[in-house]
């Protein structure tokens, strides 16, 4: 197959924006492994801040990152994304580059738990404010449960409001495949 799955085209978009020693955030940690990656992909002079409400994935991440020596470029907030902006210290807003959400549940977790559409939303909205010109935040949406279906009715909604004057926003997927096969939005700011 030449054509990009999803997960690879979600960290392929990262890798052409972020470097070493640049801001990134994890919206949601989970099992840790995108955070394992953008850590790898900012290298020790970056800094990536991640965020999750289960004490579960906070655990989960901090042992993936020990277990690797990655844990120094890496602060983990135990609440939710929608305190992104209270979170990030001042001096560092405007200067974040990339940001990785992969929305619904914890894989292996509690499947009740799910990320929800205001607070998602709230959260890329303080993102937008609080990220570099042309840095990117990616969104990788779960449909195939209940809460997903709504979420992603919603983020689509705010997304496709934004002014094409401040952000580029792009969809990818696969529109043929059985089961709500996950898609990606992703966003690029082009102004303040
Ligand atoms: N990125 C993860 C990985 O690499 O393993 C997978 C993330 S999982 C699909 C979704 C996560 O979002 C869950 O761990 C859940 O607890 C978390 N979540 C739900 N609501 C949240 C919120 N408001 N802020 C941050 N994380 C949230």
């Amino acid at each position: 197959m030449k054509v990009m799955q999803i997960l690879p085209f979600a960290r392929n978009l990262l890798e052409r924006t972020c470097s070493n020693g640049d801001i990134v955030v994890d919206g949601t940690l989970g099992n840790g492994h995108d955070t394992e990656f953008l850590a790898h992909l900012v290298g020790p002079t970056g800094q990536v801040f991640g965020f999750d409400i289960q004490e579960q994935a906070i655990l989960n991440t901090r042992k993936r990152l020990e277990d690797l020596h990655l844990n120094q470029q890496v602060t983990l907030f135990h609440h939710g994304h929608e305190k992104i902006k209270e979170s990030i210290p001042s001096d560092l807003h405007g200067k974040i580059k990339g940001a990785i959400f992969n929305l619904g549940y914890l894989p292996g977790g509690d499947k009740s738990i799910v990320t929800k559409p205001e607070t998602t939303i709230a959260a890329i909205r303080q993102l937008l404010e609080l990220m570099a010109i042309e840095g990117i935040i990616v969104l990788v949406i779960y449909h195939g449960h209940q809460e997903g279906a709504v979420e992603r009715d919603a983020i689509i909604e705010f997304t496709q409001s934004i002014d094409q004057q401040k952000a580029h926003v792009i969809q990818y997927g696969f529109i043929n495949q059985n089961n709500h096969p996950p898609f990606i939005i992703a966003i690029e700011k082009r102004r303040d």
